[in-house]
């Protein structure tokens, strides 16, 4: 079945989510359901965050966990049998000024909706190192189930001190010969059980108190390769060296609301800010659930629930504005 670009057909639209995560396809298996035919711009990573994740041992109803991009392929076709199609492109701009709402993607193609419903999740955060970018995709990643395999019985270094972290180095020890967490405190944020697993894991080994100041590498006949870090020990200011040939970020995320600067409400960091308990923005008409607007709980569950909420939020919107639109008709 190719859904590819279904969603393009028709140019007016009831809704259209921006974002495919489990906020959005929960979204759309709800508002397909209430004959909404939504649109699902699933951006540059259909399926969101879990698609680079393994396991989910904590979405409930799957008593022995599910793989991340399974759980989400399934999302999707369920999403799909109540009339929800996808396009997979990235929406780029948005006018909130008057509705229907303005959206054009990457390709400069335009779509009108009555409304819109915000899930673009958040993605990795960086360092922000020189050396990071020069040697992204060529040792350094922030993603170890994507990446992993490429550093079999090789050293690897995450940094990190959450539940990332720990879920990252326990995945690399896999493919690892010996996996480094290092941490800039010696308090963990992470939950007890994700730290011990990782404590008892024979295979890490933790560095704590220490930042990374340059990630160091080579380039070889136009290839680039990591060769290890420099460490800066924040107690004793010391400074070291430690080889390693793969470089893992695991120091949280940051919401994806970039287009919506100075359009939607956000707070400092970011995140979009609804109204308490309901996805209503700053925006009549413009709901948001997710890890966009979630800088807490942030787990899958929570996501799709917040999802189903901003489907019921925008049906329950669209039948107010139906029904003045019908009475202002007959008087
Ligand atoms: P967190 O915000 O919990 O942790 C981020 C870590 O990175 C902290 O230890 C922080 O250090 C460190 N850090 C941040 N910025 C820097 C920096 N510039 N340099 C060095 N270190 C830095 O993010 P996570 O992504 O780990 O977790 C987010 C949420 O997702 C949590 O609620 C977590 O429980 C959940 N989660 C759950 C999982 C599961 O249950 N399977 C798996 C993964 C995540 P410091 O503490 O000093 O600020």
């Amino acid at each position: 079945m190719n859904l590819h670009n279904n969603g393009e057909q028709q140019n007016l639209h009831k809704v259209i989510i921006i974002g495919s995560g489990p906020a959005g396809l929960t979204a759309a298996l709800y508002s397909g359901r209430a004959n909404l035919n939504p649109v699902i711009f699933e951006g540059h990573q259909p399926g969101g965050q879990l698609t680079i994740t393994t396991e989910v041992e904590n979405y409930p109803g799957f008593e022995n966990g599910i793989l991340g991009p399974e759980l989400m392929d399934v999302m999707r076709k369920q999403a799909y049998r109540f009339g929800a199609k996808s396009v997979f492109r990235n929406i780029i701009k948005v006018d909130f000024s008057k509705r229907p709402f303005k959206l054009t993607d990457e390709e400069d193609k335009e779509y009108f909706t009555d409304t819109v419903i915000v899930s673009t999740g958040a993605s990795a955060k960086w360092l922000g190192l020189e050396s990071e970018k020069i040697f992204m995709g060529y040792g350094v990643s922030s993603c170890a189930t994507c990446d992993g395999f490429f550093f079999r019985g090789m050293k690897v270094v995450v940094v990190g001190g959450g539940d990332t972290a720990m879920e990252e180095a326990n995945y690399l020890t896999r493919h690892a010969s010996e996996v480094i967490l290092i941490h800039r405190r010696d308090e963990f944020r992470a939950s007890k059980i994700m730290l011990d697993r990782a404590r008892e894991n024979p295979k890490i080994r933790f560095i704590l108190n220490t930042v990374v100041e340059e990630i160091l590498g080579k380039e070889e006949d136009n290839k680039k390769t990591v060769t290890g870090v420099r460490l800066r020990n924040l107690k004793t200011d010391e400074v070291s060296e430690l080889e390693c040939a793969g470089f893992f970020t695991a120091i949280g995320h940051e919401p994806n609301s970039k287009i919506f600067r100075g359009i939607l409400d956000m707070d400092p960091n970011g995140y979009l800010i609804t109204k308490k308990s309901s996805t209503e923005t700053n925006i009549e008409g413009v709901f948001a659930c997710g890890d966009v607007q979630d800088n807490y709980y942030r787990q899958a569950v929570t996501a799709a629930g917040t999802g189903c909420m901003a489907a019921i939020d925008a049906e329950r919107f669209l039948e107010v504005k139906e029904y003045e639109e019908n009475l202002s008709k007959h008087h």
